[in-house]
């Protein structure tokens, strides 16, 4: 016995998001049956807006909806400390604290030879465009303290010493093998406080 072909495609959709295995996709895909119609539009709608509508800032990589997104934008930050972060989400953690007034930038991912990502992968190079700019004093080197992420702070360590700049690594204060995203602000306050240079 087979389903009808709209639920069958609908449950092969949900398999294809991270997390989501054939069990829990058919157990969304019935739910989305039993829902009322204007809240499946609504999330249709949001899935094609999410994807349209936003892209990577052309300064620090973040996703942004306008170009430069609203940091790169603001004047009134400190451009001459940026953080490198390796996912978007860190920056909404960051930002959280409002303890951090200068710029950032989003790798998008972590070196991690397990998965086959090589820093090529990352936005690495657009950093280094970024730091011919001479107002740049300080890179703070935030990517979570774990393998991938301690590995991938080094590799950029060792890449932007020519530029002879400050370069920090965020104090681990944080949990070793812990996200910077699901840390408390009291604890990524005193991870940027207790900051060591590199
Ligand atoms: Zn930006």
């Amino acid at each position: 016995m087979h389903y009808p072909e709209p639920i069958s495609k609908l449950i092969d959709s949900f398999t294809k998001l991270p997390g989501i295995g054939p069990k829990t996709a058919q157990r969304l895909a019935f739910y989305v049956l039993t829902m009322k119609e204007e809240d499946v539009l609504s999330i249709a709608k949001s899935l094609v807006h999410a994807k349209r509508d936003l892209h990577y800032c052309s300064t620090c990589q973040n996703i942004t909806d306008v170009d430069p997104c609203y940091v790169c934008r603001d004047k009134k930050r400190d451009q001459s400390i940026i953080c490198i972060v390796q996912d978007p989400k860190d920056v909404i953690a960051m930002e959280r604290t409002r303890e951090f007034n200068g710029l950032y930038h989003v790798l998008n991912g972590v070196i991690s030879p397990m998965e086959g990502i090589g820093p090529e992968e990352l936005k690495i190079k657009e950093l280094l465009i970024r730091l011919e700019d001479e107002q740049v004093k300080e890179l703070i080197l935030a990517t979570n303290p774990n393998i991938e992420g301690e590995a991938t702070a080094m590799y950029i360590a060792k890449l932007v010493k020519p530029f002879g700049l400050k370069v920090t690594r965020i104090a681990h204060g944080l949990p070793v093998g812990g996200d910077l995203e699901y840390a408390d602000e009291v604890t990524i306050t005193k991870a940027l406080e207790g900051r060591r240079e590199l």
